[in-house]
């Protein structure tokens, strides 16, 4: 039998975001609940060491993080509730019903969508066949299944390079690949990959198939294609760790408004979407920074501004 929870402010996805304004909600009074999905923690549970996180000296882990997180928006009174949001009704003003798939149905006065963004794939037919038998978008999720074997990460950004990194503590060796011929990633991210002996990188590349056995499946060579040339250069591989950006959980919300890339679009300097008392935070609605401070930046706003819409309402 279907339950129907009802709160002020309720909160999709579970990340720095969604924390925060969990965070925020609360301590503002209001009845808050974050339903979190597939992911509890969002991106920075899949990820290692974390050096950017404002308040530590030190590195800190990206699970432990958000575990802190959830745990601090449930001493402050948010109810914390798995679930994936499934379908959701936006009517201008309120209330916002979500529907899980647990068949519960969540009704919040004001709604805050903190989705984030998940892993990019490159989206050819040997890239799924060969997903989860060595073709990977999370390092730390699957490098443990490559010791002391070779791997690849394709992509130039802070994702790859820091896969990459966190691989070659594992692989016996890993191979960087790049469709161009300079790095998008932090100067000092680079500096730390470029020296790394266990790391080389293979520039103006793009993969053109996985290939592998057949059954089981299991990858053992990369057929990379050069970008300007196209001839085909094998590379033999274990395992291949995708890292090419990511894309905004937003198919839930065809009524708001989204840019080219399906990012939420939000009003200046608010996180404001075009239905009144529906508010987006972090990546979901972050096509350009996509940080943790960012998102839970956001989420702290998203918080605020749904206080105040539902106090001017009377709600
Ligand atoms: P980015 O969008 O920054 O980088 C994606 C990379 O993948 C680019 O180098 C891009 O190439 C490449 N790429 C995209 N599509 C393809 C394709 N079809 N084939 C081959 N290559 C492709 O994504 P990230 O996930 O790396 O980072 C996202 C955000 O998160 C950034 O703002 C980043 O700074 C942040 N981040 C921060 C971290 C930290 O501070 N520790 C760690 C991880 C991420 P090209 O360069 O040619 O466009």
């Amino acid at each position: 039998m279907s339950t129907t929870h009802a709160c002020d402010v309720l909160i999709i996805g579970s990340g720095a975001a969604g924390c925060t304004a969990a965070i925020y909600a609360a301590r503002a009074g209001k009845t808050t609940i974050m339903v979190h999905g597939m992911q509890p923690g969002g991106q920075l549970t899949i990820t290692t060491d974390v050096e950017n996180y404002p308040g530590f000296a030190h590195p800190v882990q990206g699970p432990w993080l958000m575990q802190q997180m959830e745990e601090q928006a449930a001493h402050v009174g948010a109810t914390i509730i798995a679930d994936t949001i499934i379908e959701a009704q936006l009517p201008e003003g309120g209330p916002f019903l979500c529907i899980g798939d647990s068949g519960d149905h969540y009704v919040g006065k004001a709604l805050i969508i903190a989705t984030g963004a998940s892993a990019r794939w490159l989206g050819l037919e040997s890239e799924k066949k060969f997903q989860n038998f060595g073709v990977s978008a999370c390092a730390t999720c699957d490098g443990f299944f490559f010791r002391n074997k070779p791997v690849a990460v394709i992509g130039g950004g802070n994702s790859a390079v820091e896969e990459a990194l966190y691989l070659a503590q594992i692989a016996s060796h890993v191979t960087l690949i790049h469709r161009r011929d300079s790095l998008r990633a932090e100067h000092v991210m680079q500096q730390r990959l470029f020296a790394h002996e266990k790391i080389s990188v293979i520039w103006d590349h793009v993969v053109d198939e996985f290939v592998g056995t057949d059954a089981p499946p299991s990858l053992t060579t990369l057929n990379l294609k050069h970008v300007t040339t196209g001839v085909i250069t094998p590379l033999a591989v274990d395992g291949a760790f995708v890292a090419i950006g990511h894309v905004p959980n937003t198919w839930l919300f065809p009524s708001l408004d989204k840019d080219e890339s399906g990012y939420l679009i939000t009003a200046s300097d608010s996180t404001k979407t075009n239905i009144a008392g529906v508010f987006a935070a972090g990546d979901v609605q972050d096509a350009i920074y996509r940080q943790a401070v960012t998102a839970a930046g956001t989420g702290c706003m998203a918080a605020l501004e749904a206080d105040r819409f539902l106090a001017t309402h009377g709600l």
